[in-house]
């Protein structure tokens, strides 16, 4: 386990609500989250389906607003960011990990991984990409289409694209939720490796079993942070 000093905040999320309307109706869908998450830790945010951790895992990855509340990613306030200055922003500071991997079917997995670098510059992107996808074991994959690979592969070329831009903070959902257990096994020691290496993670899961790769847990239940779950 990384030396987690707890100096240096990535998360900094107070009293953040979040409403979805439905028709003429609100429904409350987060109602007041607190998360602090500290450089190096490797979080793992566990509730049932429909709790609220993809709601949760899209305000935190600014990729969906919130409606109450304050969040500081990297000491940065979010709501004070322009819009245009966002897809940067969250560019070189998040990289994300989907259940469904999310990889863009026309690309080659080495233009999949280079996507960041759009909106982000990384210097020699191409040979950095390249060297991502050797530690992954993917280099002899590199031009291929992702519906040419397996589930583990293809999580593994939108891990190489979530570490492109080296961002403070992976954020996870779900990531083994479409793999068979020893593909998603492998996935979580990467994870784990990533961990022990010094990113900060938060990773989103509804299996209980995960919460053993993490250094702590945080429940979710029905939108709020609970002191634990009963399953
Ligand atoms: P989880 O990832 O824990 O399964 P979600 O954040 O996906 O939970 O969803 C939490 C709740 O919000 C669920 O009841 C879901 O049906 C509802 N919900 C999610 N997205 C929307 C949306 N776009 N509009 C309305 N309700 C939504
Ligand atoms: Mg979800």
């Amino acid at each position: 386990m990384p030396n987690i000093l707890k100096n240096k905040k990535v998360i900094q999320a107070k009293n953040i609500h979040k409403y979805y309307s439905i028709g003429d109706s609100r429904f409350h869908v987060l109602k007041g989250i607190d998360i602090t998450v500290y450089e190096k830790e490797f979080v793992v945010i566990m509730g049932e389906s429909g709790s609220g951790k993809s709601t949760l895992m899209h305000i935190l990855g600014l990729l969906d607003r919130f409606d109450r509340g304050r969040l500081l990613i990297n000491g940065v306030d979010v709501k004070k960011l322009k819009d245009r200055h966002l897809s940067r922003f969250r560019g070189a500071h998040i990289g994300f990990v989907f259940q469904n991997f999310n990889l863009l079917a026309k690309y080659s997995v080495l233009d999949n991984v280079l996507l960041p670098t759009e909106y982000v510059h990384v210097s020699n992107a191409r040979q950095k990409a390249i060297n991502l996808l050797k530690r992954l074991g993917l280099n002899h994959r590199i031009n291929y289409k992702p519906n040419k690979l397996s589930g583990g592969q293809r999580q593994r070329v939108a891990i190489a694209r979530a570490l492109i831009t080296d961002p403070a903070l992976i954020l996870a959902d779900e990531p083994t939720g479409n793999l068979d257990s020893q593909t998603g096994h492998a996935i979580m020691e990467l994870f784990k490796e990533l961990s022990d290496n010094g990113k900060t993670i938060v990773l989103i899961t509804h299996n209980p079993k995960m919460r053993k790769w993490g250094n702590r847990t945080i429940y979710l239940k029905d939108g709020k942070i609970v002191d634990k779950l009963d399953y």
